[in-house]
């Protein structure tokens, strides 16, 4: 634990439950790099509680707050605006106190992009897109790809109702239209062979069920296609393995865990810490520990 010296702001992570957030240690690295004043504690906070806990944001002076499950978009009644991808998504993940007025931002979008683009150096322009799922982060990524300039989009989803939820609200918010369907596995290999992208935004294969994929038929992507899983435990699944050992390039969830910390950190101190010991502090979080 490091020495909290005043004057210190003080920031934090909301949720319930909140012991598995690797955020307090992240962004206090984040404050230790930079020599900038700050400390950031991990809260539990349930959701009857939620409003009392943003008012002390602003009661307690507070830097500002991450916003983690179930707080995303039950948070925004009680800010004062929201912005950017915060207001495109109907979800928060981070609250900005801006000299008493709370302001509600997300990174996960662009945290995505980020990762996207410097970790596997792929550019969504014109790409066609597969997206495995229609929860949280979905909806954020979705949202992302279409800023991107994606040229296509296809949303596969278990329950085929939430899919076209999504669907319609991508429409109504940026005229971008995708197409849903369910796991069928005939019409799946066909898509497959034309994506550029395949995204998995399910759970399927998160710690402790490691040995669960995905039904997507990876044997169908072309070479050059781009397999990514956003679950960050274990850094690599059972199914990026297996698009690995195809031939396929691939990409993990931690990317995007650290890029959406870094752009969280920058909107509260207007600095970007560097990347690389913060990678490395996730990395070694994340490393299967020895039994
Ligand atoms: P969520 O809102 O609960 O959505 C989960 C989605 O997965 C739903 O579409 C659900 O389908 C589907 N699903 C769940 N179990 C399934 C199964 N057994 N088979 C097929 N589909 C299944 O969750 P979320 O917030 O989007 O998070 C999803 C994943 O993304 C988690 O693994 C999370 O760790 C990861 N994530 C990573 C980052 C990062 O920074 N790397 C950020 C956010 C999330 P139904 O609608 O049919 O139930």
């Amino acid at each position: 634990m490091q020495s909290v010296q005043p004057p210190v702001t003080v920031y934090g992570v909301f949720g319930c439950p909140i012991e598995h957030s690797l955020s307090p240690l992240f962004q206090n690295e984040a404050f230790k790099i930079t020599g900038l004043s700050g400390v950031y504690l991990p809260f539990l906070v349930r959701p009857e509680d939620l409003a009392g806990a943003v008012h002390a944001v602003r009661s307690l002076n507070m830097g500002g707050v991450n916003l983690t499950i179930p707080h995303k978009e039950a948070v925004i009644p009680y800010l004062d605006r929201i912005e950017g991808e915060a207001a495109e998504t109907g979800s928060v993940n981070t609250i900005v106190n801006d000299g008493g007025k709370l302001i509600g931002y997300s990174t996960d979008g662009d945290g995505f992009l980020y990762s996207l683009r410097k970790e596997a150096g792929f550019e969504p322009q014109g790409k066609n897109v597969i997206v495995l799922g229609a929860g949280g982060a979905a909806r954020a990524i979705s949202f992302a790809l279409i800023r991107g300039g994606i040229a296509g989009l296809t949303l596969v989803n278990r329950n085929l109702e939430r899919a076209l939820s999504l669907k319609e609200d991508l429409l109504a918010k940026t005229g971008f239209t995708a197409d849903c369907m369910g796991f069928s596995e005939i019409e799946l290999k066909r898509r497959a062979g034309v994506a550029e992208l395949v995204i998995n935004t399910t759970p399927v294969g998160m710690f402790p069920r490691v040995e669960e994929a995905p039904p997507f038929p990876l044997e169908f992507s072309p070479a050059g296609c781009l397999i990514c899983d956003l679950i960050y435990r274990p850094p690599e699944t059972l199914w990026l393995k297996k698009a690995r050992e195809l031939g396929l390039k691939v990409l993990g969830g931690t990317g995007m865990l650290l890029y959406q910390g870094i752009l969280s950190f920058s909107l509260w101190t207007g600095v970007t810490p560097p990347e690389e010991p913060l990678r490395a502090v996730l990395e070694k979080a994340l490393r299967p520990t020895e039994k």
